[in-house]
């Protein structure tokens, strides 16, 4: 990989910047458990990035042979975000800081792309992560209308930090997340903070796999 052409990296929040999955996967679980339905803590991790309707509508599919209703899928999403906002806040990531500050050390531009769409998320992340982010350099739930693994998110980020697919890099967690990374034609970091096997992420197409993020701050010199 040549660093040089390199001008912007395109970084996913959830398990790359907080350590929040553990949260998310608890709520799921609970939620869809209290509704009748089944998920696994893995299965979470596998649908990472997804809609809340396109993750219910699966588990519904696969027990009540149907598709969920708008009703029960606004139910559902309503106690799994109850359980989710129960939980202690979601610390930052280990060596997250350390990647940034290298990233800008090199020159690049910080982007993030989430399919997240909490409203505090610009002064969560300022605090965490002073003076990396600025609004104009966020891709966030409100400025798409594909989820991952559709390669919208990522195509916005491209446009947002006004470079080609060829002159960024992405760093991810999640298989849907690095599938529309690839399909943006972005080579795609995965760090794996998860549960998952190493092999999933690499059948979803990322170009290198890092353990942690102290890993890829190592490798980053
Ligand atoms: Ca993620």
């Amino acid at each position: 990989m040549n660093f040089e052409l390199i001008k912007a990296v395109l970084f996913d929040m959830d398990g790359v910047l907080f350590d929040s999955m553990p949260n998310h996967a608890y709520a799921w679980v609970k939620a869809v458990e209290e509704c009748g339905l089944h998920m696994t803590r893995e299965e979470v991790y596998m649908n990472e990035g997804r809609t809340g309707s396109g993750t219910i509508n699966a588990l519904a599919q696969r027990t009540w042979g149907r598709d969920a209703t708008e009703e029960e899928c606004e139910k559902i999403y309503a106690i799994k975000s109850r359980y989710f906002n129960t939980c202690p806040e979601a610390l930052p990531m280990e060596g997250a800081a350390e990647v940034l500050d290298k990233v800008r050390e090199m020159g690049m531009k910080r982007v993030l792309v989430t399919g997240s769409g909490q409203v505090s998320l610009l002064d969560r992340l300022n605090q965490a992560y002073p003076d990396h982010f600025t609004k104009d350099c966020m891709v966030t739930a409100f400025d798409v209308r594909y989820g991952k693994p559709h390669p919208e998110p990522y195509l916005m980020g491209l446009k947002k930090g006004f470079v080609k697919a060829s002159e960024a890099i992405v760093v991810e967690n999640a298989p849907l997340g690095i599938q529309a990374a690839k399909a943006a034609g972005i080579y795609t970091i995965a760090v794996n903070t998860g549960p998952l096997p190493d092999q999933v992420l690499i059948d979803a197409g990322a170009d290198i796999v890092f353990s942690s993020m102290q890993a890829l701050a190592k490798a980053l010199g």
